[in-house]
């Protein structure tokens, strides 16, 4: 990935973009989420970017790093469930080591997403191979590392989140199941491929 200015209205069109995208498949995520949890995986991250979406001109109106924190925060305070407090953290730690000139190259943004996956792990008390977003997001920032295109990383997101059908759960609701959540897509890594492929399409959009 080349180097990226962002503006407002570039993070406008991906905050609204991946909210109407997740929104599109709440359906999907409340599907998955049925098979080894408790099913609001889908009503929860819709309720929370409804509000996202219906704030956006404020939200907006802000420098990235403090919408991005906006964003963090309408997330753990409009949505129950675990995944409230934890999509709430990515997006405040994103905001917090968020380059003060907005602009991000392959390196930087892996840096940035490295100190939120930590901040995810200590959230949710879970580590890689545990079956949740982790197991997505972790591939993606070694992606970003590495410096591989936009295209390559949106492939490597979406097959990290087929990735985690064969795993056992070992955190949140679906490590009840033990054995019995093999052969399930985890909704939570689901969801964070499904945003990372959105923004990955629409930077290429915009390229
Ligand atoms: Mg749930």
């Amino acid at each position: 990935m080349g180097k990226l200015q962002m503006t407002p209205d570039l993070l406008r069109s991906l905050l609204q973009g991946t909210a109407e995208a997740v929104i599109a498949q709440a359906e999907h995520l409340t599907a998955l989420d049925q098979a080894i949890g408790d099913g609001d995986h889908g009503i929860n991250m819709k309720r929370g970017l409804q509000n996202v979406l219906a704030d956006l001109d404020n939200i907006t109106a802000k420098p990235p790093a403090e919408a991005l924190k906006a964003v963090g925060m309408t997330m753990v305070m409009k949505v129950g469930g675990a995944s409230g407090p934890l999509y709430g953290t990515l997006a405040m730690t994103l905001g917090k080591e968020w380059p003060t000139d907005d602009e991000l190259d392959s390196s930087k943004l892996g840096q940035i997403l490295a100190v939120s996956i930590e901040a995810l792990k200590k959230r949710g008390k879970a580590d890689l191979g545990a079956k949740t977003m982790l197991d997505v997001l972790a591939p993606v920032q070694q992606a970003l590392e590495a410096n591989k295109s936009i295209a390559e990383i949106s492939v490597i997101a979406q097959q990290a989140a087929e990735a985690t059908i064969p795993m056992k759960a070992t955190r949140g609701r679906a490590s009840f199941l033990g054995d019995r959540s093999i052969g399930h897509m985890d909704p939570g890594a689901y969801s964070s491929a499904l945003i990372i492929q959105t923004i990955c399409q629409l930077l290429e959009e915009k390229s």
